[in-house]
């Protein structure tokens, strides 16, 4: 199978498990593993910051993030499509006692007045004060959008002078950062707190980082074992991690050229199904609201030919490159995405 549902499918390498079986572990809990200790410092200084935290999750790194930022009571602002409020089960709500509201962008993309124009800083008595606002960079459901730095920064200008906090779902940033060549430093200096995935396009099969200040790192590991998610040796992850880091960032410019390569195949068959311009990273949404054909149909005639695909929401159809996707697999995928698609616009 060619399995395009997502960059989380990976499997760790030879080479990865290799230095996952020798790593150096200890006893996390009491802040003995060294090479979580020596991953959570790279990794803050990659970002400029003064302190990680690894966590077995990016949703987890999200809600620990959030959760420093916003009480009780008060309001995160974010894009109607952003995974912290369309895939992470309602738990900003649920564990930090929050409320959210939305704003919607066509891709996802920022538009710094779009989050200006509904936050309400300091509401007094009879509503609902915003404390934060979360950007997802790049963002998944928006179909792999990056966020322009010009609007991130316009944004930052504004919310620090009113005293709203800013966190980025950086799942992906390391597809931007390779997309865009801007510097994780340049866009992590825009944000009180962020999140990264190394399970993501990195291909590690676990593990992401909470970034902040050392103070806020300090409350979120006292709240990650709270949340039960205190671990031992977990240098083996950790040892994944590092891996990843040495080996799997400069080529995500391969999926980026593959899902580039996706996008072009769709519309040579008919710019209906996508633009390739907004292709930015390593994944395709393929737009069927023009054929007579759901996104559910679609991927159960590519799984009859190998390949799988998800089908998000009626007429939306994603697809996702990876570490794990060759060259050959993206020739094949071209050709029966292409008869498919095809045959869907001529039996109109
Ligand atoms: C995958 C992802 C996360 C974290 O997901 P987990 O499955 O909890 O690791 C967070 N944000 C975005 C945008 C993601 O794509």
């Amino acid at each position: 199978m060619i399995d395009l549902r997502s960059d989380t499918v990976t499997r760790p390498s030879q080479e990865m498990r290799a230095v996952m079986a020798s790593a150096p572990v200890g006893d996390d809990v009491y802040g003995e593993d060294p090479t979580i200790n020596a991953l959570e410092e790279r990794i803050a200084s990659m970002f400029g910051v003064e302190a990680a935290l690894f966590t077995p999750t990016g949703s987890l790194a999200n809600q620990l993030a959030i959760r420093q930022l916003v009480k009780p009571g008060e309001e995160l602002i974010t894009e109607t499509f952003s995974h912290i409020v369309r895939a992470e089960l309602g738990a900003g709500a649920v564990f930090s006692g929050i409320s959210t509201r939305t704003w919607f962008s066509p891709r996802g993309l920022l538009r710094a007045q779009d989050p200006l124009a509904i936050s309400y800083p300091d509401a007094g008595p009879y509503q609902v004060s915003t404390t934060a606002i979360a950007i997802e960079n790049t963002h998944n459901f928006g179909g792999g959008t990056v966020q322009p730095l010009a609007e991130i920064q316009k944004l930052r200008e504004a919310t620090s002078k009113v005293g709203i906090a800013m966190h980025l779902d950086g799942a992906r940033l390391w597809n931007a950062h390779v997309a865009t060549g801007i510097s994780l430093k340049d866009y992590a200096k825009n944000f009180d707190t962020i999140s990264i995935c190394l399970s993501k396009g990195l291909g590690a099969p676990a593990g992401s980082l909470m970034l902040s200040t050392k103070d806020r790192v300090a409350s979120a590991r006292v709240w990650r074992k709270r949340y039960g998610s205190g671990m031992r040796q977990i240098g083996i992850l950790g040892a994944a991690g590092n891996f990843a880091l040495d080996h799997n960032i400069d080529r995500l410019s391969d999926d980026h050229n593959h899902a580039h390569s996706l996008a072009l195949a769709a519309h040579s068959v008919s710019p209906i199904f996508v633009n390739p311009d907004h292709v930015d990273t390593n994944i395709v949404a393929i737009d069927l609201t023009g054929v007579k054909l759901s996104a559910a149909e679609l991927s159960a005639q590519l799984k009859e030919a190998g390949i799988l695909a998800s089908a998000m929401g009626v007429n939306v159809l994603r697809l996702v490159t990876h570490l794990d996707i060759s060259t050959e697999d993206i020739s094949k995928v071209n050709e029966v995405l292409s008869e498919l698609l095809q045959r869907a616009l001529v039996t109109q």
